[in-house]
């Protein structure tokens, strides 16, 4: 009698689970793809606990696709990368209507040489483009078994404990799924859902998520999924991975009716077009619509869309042809000139940076910007075409915001200065240490007055410490956690824990009872900053290299010289010209027993005038002295990237012969220079029929003249920005 009862009970249970997935599905599909909800959040949450509740009665039932698992499970230890099935390819991109127009048009000419194999017409789709991050969720058996990001394209890092946090990506398809299938879409932060994290961040003295689309990325590498799942990040499917069923779909319109079919999120902006017109129409009517979207947009990506036609035009090594992202263009407003904050970086570099009369800008609050040098303040644009005057506190100036480089004032727009204007006074001292402040030229002479970079050449500066300090403990450095800018202004503010020098951070855990009695310092936070550092001790060298903050060694270049590099010991046992074998004649190259084809020689990634710059500061008394104290406290110097067959070369600029001209903001020339050869580009000095691009910033001249007489492919400063890998860009 007892038995049966406890049996009866048990099936009743085992219903009720059953019911109340099936419910919990429906509801977060009414409610994410259908955009009609079934029931209240409130009520959602009931049942979602009763669930919970019945689920752990009775283990044996658990059910890895039960939306219980969305709420986050335990962290994981770290990630793992998988390879994709199919290679996630870029895309490229076009940035005007006649670009595009051109493509269409080639895509047209390719399939009609196809002949009779196409009798059929010939369609595209426009979906919009997420400025989110991408993922390829794999689904076997119409079940959800791991998601990873895009990664380098050919393998990716599984992120699955996020993406099963994510309410409307279906963990369970129907039945009518195929054995296999691979989503590919775009996950985001919705812009509401962002505010709010801020808002809560602000409320709780934390440091502000730049942008939406970092924020994401950082909370889907996040190894707690809790984390995930307190953010409610959103999904879109634009694109396929493996499908094992042929028949699922013939074109891309098609497989994405079957995924909304099969609960998966899909746009309700993509739009089936047959003409260029049509084509243009919908990119025109989406840069209206996205602005009431609660996601990040930046443009849409157009498609040929049957996947015959698609196999037919085939990739070429960078991206498909078939396919292109037409990007509208950075988001502009006006807004009025506050003030002017003098700041000094990490190698003393002053940057005068705007306070701005708040502006809803892309989706964001902007209150500052960056006016980039002094040059620009004392030689501004301004809204009639070839003038231009100097920028003054109170002026109207347009302000412009491209993807998530930080907005820039672009035009001072004269006709609307108050006469009380206030011309801005660019420092001749250090506003931090008050030394001395060396001014360097632009390099075009018939500009005398302008200059590229004001610094600070006190190495003692207390301003360049600290951002030396603050870049060393930083994410992509040395990663430290607990070590951020606010923590390390307070142990230097302190005044009793020394803290001046790299290695000093790795003496603090002998001042453990100093940073305790430090204001709102308790002994778990304590304990974490010092279980952070131990970790850090062991980054390897290409991320001491970067934190070190050397002129001319970013991070993808401490990679390149740690791939090629055993440890410290063997890079500063390196001759100069072993820093860039490349840059070697056929005949330097072959006395040093190199092949003659530079093209057969290693990459090291620094160019003919960086690596003697290079070469001498890490033989300097400064760098050895860092070292030393370094190896002292036990920081790890030896590779742990070193490859010796590395090289790259693919890419947008790899195999281009490119000149630059006029004046950069965001880059010294050098350091572009480097940084192109990096990529697999020549840089030249003249311009000529060889020349394939010409980067022109301001002041530029007869080049830039030769290159529009040439017809050479011209890019200003922002196309550079958008074309460069995002760790370059500054
Ligand atoms: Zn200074």
């Amino acid at each position: 009698m007892r038995d049966a009862q406890v049996h009866a009970a048990k099936t009743e249970d085992a219903r009720r689970i059953a019911e109340l997935r099936t419910l919990l599905d429906q509801a977060n599909r009414a409610y994410y793809i259908d955009a009609s909800p079934i029931m209240s959040d409130g009520e959602f949450d009931r049942l979602l606990k009763e669930l919970e509740r019945l689920e752990s009665l009775h283990p044996d039932l658990f059910d890895p696709t039960s939306p219980t698992q969305r709420v986050g499970g335990a962290p994981i230890d770290g990630f793992t990368s998988r390879r994709h099935r199919v290679p996630m390819l870029s895309i490229d991109n076009t940035y005007n209507e006649s670009d595009l127009a051109a493509w269409h048009e080639r895509q047209c000419s390719a399939l009609r040489g196809g002949g009779s194999l196409f009798d059929h017409d010939l369609t595209f789709v426009a979906d919009p483009k997420i400025d989110g991050v991408a993922l390829s969720v794999r689904y076997e058996r119409g079940q959800l078994v791991y998601a990873l990001t895009r990664g380098d394209g050919v393998t990716g890092d599984d992120v699955t404990h996020a993406a099963r946090t994510i309410r409307s990506l279906p963990l369970r398809l129907g039945p009518e799924a195929p054995e296999v299938l691979e989503v590919r879409g775009e996950v985001f932060i919705p812009l509401g859902e962002f505010d709010r994290i801020n808002a809560e961040r602000e409320a709780e003295g934390e440091e502000l998520l730049a942008n939406p689309r970092n924020a994401c990325a950082g909370t889907l590498k996040n190894l707690n999924p809790k984390v995930a799942a307190s953010r409610k990040l959103g999904f879109v499917a634009h694109g396929r991975g493996e499908v094992s069923d042929p028949s699922f779909a013939k074109g891309h319109w098609a497989f994405l009716q079957r995924l909304r079919e099969l609960g998966v999120p899909t746009s309700p902006n993509s739009v089936l077009c047959r003409t260029l017109d049509e084509i243009l129409d919908a990119v025109r009517a989406f840069n209206i619509a996205r602005r009431t979207l609660d996601c990040a947009t930046d443009g849409m990506v157009i498609r040929v869309n049957d996947f015959g036609h698609q196999e037919f035009l085939g990739t070429t090594n960078k991206s498909p042809r078939w396919i292109v992202a037409y990007k509208y263009p950075a988001e502009r407003t006006t807004t009025t000139l506050l003030q002017v904050e003098h700041q000094v970086g990490k190698t003393g570099k002053i940057t005068p940076r705007a306070t701005l009369s708040p502006v809803q800008l892309a989706g964001t609050i902007v209150q500052h910007a960056t006016l980039h040098n002094y040059g620009r303040i004392r030689d501004a644009a301004t809204e009639i075409e070839g003038t231009r005057t100097d920028l003054r506190i109170g002026d109207t100036v347009l302000v412009e915001k491209a993807g998530e480089i930080i907005p820039q004032v672009v035009q001072v727009v004269l006709a609307k200065r108050p006469s009380h204007a206030q011309p801005i006074v660019a420092p001749t001292s250090c506003p931090t240490c008050e030394g001395p402040v060396e001014v360097e030229p632009a390099e075009a002479a018939e500009f005398p007055s302008l200059e590229t970079a004001r610094r600070c050449i006190n190495p003692e500066c207390p301003a360049q410490v600290r951002e030396k300090l603050i870049w060393f403990a930083g994410r992509k450095q040395m990663d430290i956690e607990g070590l951020g800018e606010q923590t390390i202004d307070q142990i230097r503010a302190s005044g009793v824990i020394p803290l001046d020098h790299f290695a000093d951070i790795f003496h603090l855990h002998s001042h453990r009872e100093a940073l305790l009695a430090l204001d709102r310092m308790g002994e778990k936070k304590v304990d974490k900053l010092l279980a952070g550092i131990e970790a850090a001790k062991s980054r390897g060298l290409a991320k001491v290299l970067a934190g070190m903050g050397i002129r001319y060694v970013g991070d993808s270049t401490a990679k390149m010289l740690a791939k090629r590099f055993r440890d410290l010991d063997a890079l500063l046992a390196a001759e100069e010209w072993q820093l860039r074998p490349k840059t070697l004649s056929p005949t330097e190259a072959e006395a040093r027993g190199l092949p003659r084809d530079p093209k057969d020689r290693e990459e090291t990634g620094l160019g003919q005038l960086t690596a003697p710059a290079v070469h001498a500061y890490l033989h300097s008394e400064a760098a050895q002295k860092t070292f030393r104290a370094l190896r002292d406290v036990g920081v790890d110097l030896s590779s742990k990237d070193f490859d010796e067959g590395a090289a790259a070369s693919s890419g947008p600029f790899a195999g281009k012969t490119i000149v630059l001209t006029g004046t950069l903001d965001t880059f010294e020339r050098e350091t572009l220079k480097a940084i192109l050869e990096r990529l697999g580009a020549k840089v030249s000095g003249s311009v000529s029929g060889k020349t394939s691009l010409v980067i022109a910033g301001a002041s530029a001249g007869s080049k830039l003249d030769k290159a529009r007489e040439l017809g050479i492919e011209i890019w200003d400063e922002a196309r550079l920005l958008k074309e460069l890998p995002p760790d370059e860009r500054s």
